[in-house]
């Protein structure tokens, strides 16, 4: 028997520095090593992801491919466009291949799709080799030690965490990497180039619209935006992505010790831009450009150096990785019912306000039938202004415009926004939500992002539904002069400091001095120094969404209860 002729599959994983998975494919002294990237059409079509976040991931795709490069000038990270499930069995056959080698990932989907690929692999008499490396702990192992139960406190991530073992310390990159061998892909026919229709509904598969397997040239190069359906021009975020940078910005953020050592996430501002009060190494965590464990191991080393003087879970650095983990394990544990109500037994039900088309007619107050609120024109609007950033409310405003035109928020103020559209404001359900920033954070994480919308709606993870953020008290504590408002409602940027967070109260006279004017719902076409007025009494909402979801908890539904699934929860 030759030597083995092994492709690592690149996915959650863009990085050479502490990959357990690599490393497992380097020790199988390779004959020849393919380092590629599968474009999966479910990525490609059907996650809603903006063009801030693909033009990450390229980045992230072409840092990688360098590094590899520098290594073996031979070699590169290969992308082939066609789904894994499709592709690989042909590959297999076609390129010889022995083994099967990649990173663990325990996202729903994820796991479907590489039990699929297991078994084609196994059917083609392919060993498949997996390493955990994007968590902490493996999510699987950290359910198994928990009961096989979800993880819904960093406490019980942390007990069942400790029964798993250390957090294993990062390695270093590879020094050199084998040849690839030979990459023969004319086993389907080839496609033209299309462009991809990203609204297109899945496929299933097997998409016979991408481009060809090897690329518009044939030679497996990075995507471009172009060729993923967007224009380049698109892009506004100024946040990149890459191995090299994630590393480069972490050496930059430990060079200060004491910030990291005594980091404490609640005395962070969401109001501070550039630079931002925390670390934004979400995005390269997401795509795997940094590890978490070297993270972790920066951080807790330092915690150790500071002894008393450093800062504790879950407040800490340290604390902030557990949150992640904590997210991972529960997902694993939930499968794909955790980025929803539905099915979720975990996950409280809430009668929230339900989709429904706005009509110009009926913009009146929000429709009450008996206890609940019903399907809302009015709350329907109350999400596209959120969405759009014209609540009328400056400091939701300006995160909502940051958020979309730069992929990435703070983290409070995510809770600032999540809270006003769930519990705390327009009483609409959280996955609504949690789908615009799926489409529009750079870090989404499928578990991540559900995770924390339940803990902010207070349906699964958090209950205190009493404690809500006001959308002027809260930025003002953290900007008094609202600098981080003017940053991003340039129509407010003159006015004074006294009104910035609730316009409506300032003068005539005030706001003619400001160059601004109150009008309108701000949707459609913008206008100069015009600004709308404030949605909703926020007073008055808060009230009537804590009455909501007090009744909703007194009822004490959740997501797997029968009456849910087939909508009698309305008779109670
Ligand atoms: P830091 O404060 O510097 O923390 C370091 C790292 O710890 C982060 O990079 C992140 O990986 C992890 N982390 C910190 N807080 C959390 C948390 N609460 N949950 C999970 N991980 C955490 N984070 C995502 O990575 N992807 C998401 O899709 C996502 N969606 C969110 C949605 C809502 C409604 C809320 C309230 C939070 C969401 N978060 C999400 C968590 C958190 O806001 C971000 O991880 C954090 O703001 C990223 O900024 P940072 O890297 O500067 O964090």
């Amino acid at each position: 028997m030759g030597k083995p002729r092994v492709v690592y599959w690149f996915r959650t994983d863009l990085r050479l520095h502490d990959s357990l998975a690599l490393k497992a494919a380097l020790d199988l002294d390779p004959a020849v090593l393919w380092p590629i990237f599968t474009w999966d059409p479910h990525y490609v079509y059907r996650v809603k992801g903006g063009v801030n976040r693909f033009q990450f991931l390229l980045d992230c795709q072409k840092d990688l491919s360098e590094s590899i490069q520098k290594l073996n000038t031979k070699s590169k990270l290969f992308v082939l466009r066609e789904a894994p499930q499709t592709l690989f069995p042909k590959l297999f056959k076609a390129w010889n291949v022995t083994h099967l080698v990649f990173e663990r990932d325990t996202d729903a989907y994820a796991k479907e799709r590489d039990k699929t690929v297991i078994a084609l692999a196994e059917k083609a008499g392919v060993k498949v080799i997996t390493r955990s490396g994007r968590t902490l702990w493996d999510s699987d192992e950290v359910v198994a030690k928990n009961g096989g139960k979800p993880t819904m406190s960093t406490t019980q991530l942390q007990s069942a965490g400790r029964k798993v073992g250390q957090i294993p310390r990062p390695i270093p990159a590879p020094t050199y990497l084998p040849d690839p061998g030979d990459m023969p892909v004319k086993f389907t026919q080839d496609k033209p180039a299309t462009e991809p229709d990203l609204n297109a509904p899945h496929r299933g598969g097997n998409d016979e619209t991408y481009a060809n397997i090897a690329g518009p040239n044939g030679d497996f190069a990075i995507a471009t935006l172009q060729e993923l359906g967007f224009s380049a021009a698109e892009a506004t975020t100024p946040h990149r992505g890459g191995e090299t940078l994630a590393l480069r910005r972490l050496e930059e953020i430990f060079s200060d010790e004491e910030y990291a050592a005594t980091f404490q996430k609640p005395k962070t501002s969401p109001a501070a831009f550039e630079p931002q009060s925390t670390t934004l190494m979400s995005p390269f965590l997401h795509f795997g450009a940094l590890s978490p464990r070297l993270f972790y191991w920066r951080a807790q080393d330092l915690v150790e150096k500071y002894g008393k003087k450093a800062s504790t879970p879950p407040e800490s650095l340290t604390g902030q990785l557990l949150f992640r983990d904590m997210y991972f394990a529960a997902q694993a544990a939930i499968g794909a019912p955790f980025i929803q109500t539905l099915n979720n037994a975990y996950c409280r039900f809430i009668p929230w306000h339900l989709p429904s088309k706005i009509e110009a007619t009926d913009m009146g107050d929000i429709a009450v039938s008996g206890q609940y609120h019903v399907d809302s024109p009015q709350a329907e609007k109350w999400f596209l202004r959120w969405k759009a950033g014209v609540t009328g409310f400056p400091f939701v405003d300006a995160l909502m415009r940051q958020l979309r035109a730069e992929g990435w928020i703070h983290h409070l103020g995510r809770h600032m926004v999540a809270c006003f559209l769930t519990r705390g404001g327009c009483y609409v359900h959280w996955e609504r939500g949690a789908d615009v920033f799926e489409e529009w954070l750079i870090d989404h994480e499928p578990a991540c992002n559900a995770g924390n919308w339940q803990w902010l709606s207070c349906t699964a993870f958090y209950s205190q539904y009493y404690r809500c953020y006001s959308p002027v008290a809260f930025g003002q504590k953290w900007d008094k002069k609202g600098e981080f408002i003017r940053r991003w409602v340039p129509e407010l940027k003159n006015l004074d400091e006294k009104y910035i967070y609730e316009p409506w109260k300032a003068s005539i006279g005030a706001l003619d001095k400001a160059g601004v004017k109150i009008e309108g719902d701000g949707l459609g076409t913008k206008r100069d120094g015009v600004y709308p007025g404030p949605m909703f009494d926020f007073g008055e909402r808060r009230n009537v969404c804590m009455t909501a979801m007090k009744r909703a908890y007194s009822i004490g539904l959740h997501g797997n209860d029968d009456k849910v699934k087939d909508g009698t929860w309305k008779e109670l």
